[in-house]
């Protein structure tokens, strides 16, 4: 997305260096050129430009699946050029997608007979997932209140301040109030117990997380469930609960199954689930399941005659790629739950090598659980000197992209530092950034020493009397600046 961006001179044109055997002009890089290119050229120009971009196997910051097998990519190669919404052409592609629907509808304990089909979607990822699920909670509540010849024009949402950006997305394009529970230092889900205090006959639904994004916490959908099933006794509503299993989905059915989260619980009526996180598939598809045909309204689902035969459809888009879909196939029935069980607990395993690492260094405070999405979240114990965005910038020198962010409110305080461990990320390369980690930490040291007898020179000679804690801050951060960028260019060059 570009909203506005001032191009300087240096930046008007692409230039490329081996497609110079093919062309000698640059090209200009916000307008279309002129000229057509030799195809060898244009191949060569756009493969140079995107060696810079940083390697997806080191991206630790991501859930996004990065590697999937050969014979995989290959089926989604063949596919590339199959438009997913031609469904009375491609109707094996439609009933490879219902496949999946049904698979994973019973992977979260859909109440379903013998023989009825599960109500669900495939979606381009979770947040898409999110849109329709939200929509029909919308719809179906205010359906209720238009009945019941009530106020139907402030619905509101009731969230953990912890969930992630998609949940605003929805609130903000589909005109419903979020009330987020807030968060507190050592707590970083929502508290069920607040969650349900938030609600009142405007609220759609609660929507609970299987494992935060922030820290991998799964929150607990059970005792949202039973607090809920309370308050609308008391209350006379039917507060439902929306599951956003994004990243747990895929994890808790497998590794946790005696953990209550889906539609075990009487009042979980939808889940989303992202494919292309430990769905195993490349980035572009998700899931959303209803509990039966009654959550969703059949308003929403449209029926299309396209191209010859009746087709109902419920996303936000029309055409997209089938890839994805036969990719999500494929690993259903490749990995099995067989397969699916041992990546995750790979996973799981290799989450703990991490933290016990890090542990080791004494130098970090963990804020992920054990139990949860295999991850580490984890703060520096002291960060009087440095802090965590530090720690992030200097770890690309070696590669690593590891995000530090800081919680939101009532945590804003904390700031973390997070590793996802996926299945590619192997128990070899936890060691080495533990290693790498360490390194770091002893070139911070090292450069937070320096600063300190610098200004404790300073002192001595009258130059600096006294300064704030905000100003010490400020100092050690340019110093800290020059040095890695410093370093960057070194490697760079
Ligand atoms: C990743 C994530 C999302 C968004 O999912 P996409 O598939 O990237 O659209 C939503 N909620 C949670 C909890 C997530 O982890």
């Amino acid at each position: 997305m570009v909203l506005s961006k001032t191009a300087s001179e240096s930046d008007i044109s692409v230039h490329s260096t081996f497609a110079s055997r093919y062309v000698r002009t640059s090209l200009p890089r916000f307008k279309m050129a002129e000229n057509s290119i030799p195809k060898e050229a244009a191949y060569q120009i756009i493969n140079d430009e995107l060696m810079l971009d940083g390697n997806p196997r080191l991206n630790l910051a991501s859930f996004v699946t990065t590697w999937m097998e050969p014979e995989c990519d290959k089926l989604m190669m063949d596919a590339i050029n199959k438009n997913y919404v031609d469904m009375d052409e491609y109707p094996v592609t439609t009933e490879l997608q219902n496949r999946c629907v049904n698979m994973i509808a019973h992977l979260f304990n859909a109440p379903l007979g013998e023989s009825e089909a599960a109500v669900g979607v495939g979606t381009v990822g979770s947040s898409e997932a999110i849109m329709l699920a939200g929509l029909a909670f919308k719809r179906k509540w205010q359906n209720k209140r238009k009945a019941q010849g009530l106020p139907f024009d402030k619905p509101n949402i009731v969230t953990g301040a912890n969930v992630q950006v998609c949940w605003e997305k929805f609130a903000n394009y589909f005109e419903v109030e979020l009330k987020e529970v807030k968060l507190r230092e050592g707590y970083y889900v929502m508290d069920p117990v607040k969650a349900v205090e938030l609600v009142d006959e405007n609220t759609i639904c609660v929507a609970a997380i299987l494992g935060s994004t922030l820290n991998g916490e799964f929150e607990d959908v059970k005792l949202l469930n039973d607090l809920l099933i309370e308050k609308n006794k008391q209350t006379g509503w039917d507060t439902p609960i929306h599951v956003d299993a994004a990243s747990g989905g895929f994890i808790a059915p497998f590794i946790y199954p005696e953990l209550e989260w889906d539609f075990r619980l009487p009042l979980v009526k939808s889940i989303n689930v992202s494919g292309h996180k430990y769905g195993l598939v490349y980035a572009g598809i998700g899931w959303v399941i209803w509990r039966t045909k009654q959550d969703l309204p059949d308003e929403l689902i449209f029926h299309i005659n396209y191209l010859g035969a009746d087709q109902p459809t419920f996303t936000l888009n029309f055409s997209k790629g089938s890839s994805q879909i036969i990719a999500q196939y494929y690993q259903l029935i490749r990995l099995g739950f067989e397969g699916y069980q041992n990546v995750m607990e790979n996973c799981r395993q290799n989450a703990v090598v991490l933290k016990q690492g890090l542990e080791k260094t004494g130098r970090f405070n963990i804020v992920s659980k054990d139990i949860g999405v295999p991850l580490v979240a984890f703060s520096l114990n002291d960060n009087s000197r440095y802090n965590e965005f530090e720690v992030s910038d200097m770890l690309r020198r070696f590669g690593w992209i590891v995000p530090a962010y800081t919680m939101p409110a009532d945590a804003q305080h904390v700031t973390v530092l997070r590793v996802v461990i996926r299945e590619d990320f192997s128990r070899t390369l936890a060691e080495r950034l533990v290693f790498d980690i360490c390194k770091v930490l002893h070139e911070l040291d090292a450069l937070s020493s320096k600063i300190s007898a610098k200004r404790e020179e300073n002192g001595k000679n009258g130059t600096v009397v006294k300064k704030t804690a905000l100003q010490t801050q400020r100092e050690i951060t340019d110093v800290w600046k020059k040095f890695v960028l410093a370093r960057k260019t070194q490697v760079i060059c």
